[in-house]
């Protein structure tokens, strides 16, 4: 019941059983059995995603669809499918934490589980809030996967790390509705098939609206490129916490590249690892990556028992903090590579470039930093005001 605490014991057990599931017995029985505990999942999820050291192999690269696909279909019949949503999956943050930072190792990994950003954020939205029509329509076909999904907030004319300023409105006109405005940056608009828009309604009022895709009058100017390289490969957005524990695993993988090759290649007379100041990166890393992992499963207990408002400072100081990491972390790995680190023979180019988004995607370092001095300073206050 508790995966912080029992995870270690139960990970050894849940090796032995995946090996027997996949030998005897049906993928039915041992979700019923074991799909509860996340380092079994964790086991599970590893298997599946595959994730791939060497950019050579095609797996690695996102545009094999059909390895995709074809894992897709493997994690849905074994029941390891929507993991993020809680009430579908019957997983806390906590326990999704686990399986987030093991999917977070290979790029294209959330979307083999259906555990994608933006569409996790967006199925959240229309769990919690969208009516039964909005549900039938839109969550249960986000929920099999067999649509898409973007978000859409940021507007090209404005800074919207500050969404007073956002200029997109919206008229009621009879029964519909008349949206004005200019987006940009929206992750998954390629594949999308409905937009939720993010508007300004009237007198500092904001909100969302549903926009089918295909509704007249949407149009798609161009689309944005990311370093150079196609935008569409970087599904970010809403669910920061989701991010954070991804990052997690996307910098153990960066940490294990730059170890094997700081092992295997020499420089005046030793190997790389040899040379103090790389040893002390490796180090520097492992202590990078232990804090930001234990930072964010405090995150997502204070989700799981306080809820999202009491735990709004923990949710800015991981993003913070996770983004920052893994980019130092994967810039050490590059660093370690020499020239082949920035270059598409490896996948660390690919991995920094990914990183590097998650500093601005859903608000910039300085705006949650903002954020945490202020509820620091609030926390203070009432410390001082108990003691008066
Ligand atoms: C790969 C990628 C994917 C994205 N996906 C989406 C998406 O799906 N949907 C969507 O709506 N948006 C998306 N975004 C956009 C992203 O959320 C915005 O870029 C971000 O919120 C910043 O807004 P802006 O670009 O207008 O920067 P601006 O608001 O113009 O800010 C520019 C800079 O000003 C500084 N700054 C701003 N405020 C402060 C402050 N209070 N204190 C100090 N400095 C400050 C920061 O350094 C900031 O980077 C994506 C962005 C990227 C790069």
């Amino acid at each position: 019941s508790n995966a912080a605490q029992f995870g270690q014991c139960v990970e050894p057990l849940a090796i032995i059983a995946l090996q027997i599931a996949q030998r005897l017995i049906s993928a039915l029985w041992c979700k019923k059995s074991f799909i509860f505990t996340a380092s079994f999942t964790c086991v599970f999820v590893r298997t599946l995603s595959n994730p791939t050291k060497n950019s050579e192999d095609p797996l690695f690269r996102q545009t094999v669809k059909g390895q995709t696909v074809l894992q897709q279909v493997k994690a849905w019949a074994a029941g390891l499918w929507n993991l993020f949503l809680p009430a579908v999956s019957g997983l806390s943050q906590l326990d999704y934490a686990y399986i987030a930072e093991e999917t977070g190792r290979c790029l294209f990994a959330p979307e083999v589980f259906n555990c994608q950003a933006p569409d996790t954020g967006n199925m959240e939205v229309l769990h919690m809030f969208g009516s039964e029509e909005q549900k039938r329509l839109w969550l249960q076909p986000l929920l099999k996967g067999e649509i898409r999904s973007c978000f859409c907030m940021t507007e090209p004319d404005v800074a919207s790390s500050d969404a007073t300023n956002i200029e997109c409105t919206l008229d009621r006109d009879g029964d519909s509705y008349i949206i004005n405005g200019k987006k940009w940056w929206i992750s998954g608009i390629d594949c999308g098939d409905i937009m939720i828009q993010y508007y300004f309604l009237l007198h500092s009022h904001h909100s969302t609206i549903l926009v089918p895709m295909d509704t007249l009058g949407v149009i798609r100017v161009r689309p944005l490129t990311v370093f150079g390289q196609d935008g569409t490969l970087f599904g970010l957005a809403v669910f920061v916490l989701h991010h954070c524990m991804r990052a997690v695993g996307l910098a153990e993988m960066a940490l294990e590249l730059l170890c094997e090759r700081a092992a295997s290649r020499r420089t005046f007379g030793k190997a790389l690892y040899q040379h103090e100041v790389v040893a002390h990166w490796i180090a520097k890393c492992r202590l990078m990556i232990e804090q930001t992992r234990l930072l964010t499963l405090h995150a997502a207990h204070a989700l799981d028992t306080k809820g999202s408002r009491a735990a709004r400072k923990q949710i800015a100081m991981i993003k913070v903090a996770a983004a920052q990491m893994v980019c130092k972390v994967v810039d050490c790995a590059m660093q370690v590579y020499g020239g082949a680190g920035l270059s598409g023979d490896f996948p660390l180019a690919q991995m920094y470039a990914y990183a590097r988004t998650l500093r601005l995607a859903d608000g910039p370092d300085e705006v949650h930093l903002s954020s945490i001095a202020q509820l620091e300073l609030r926390d203070q206050l009432k410390k001082a005001q108990a003691k008066l």
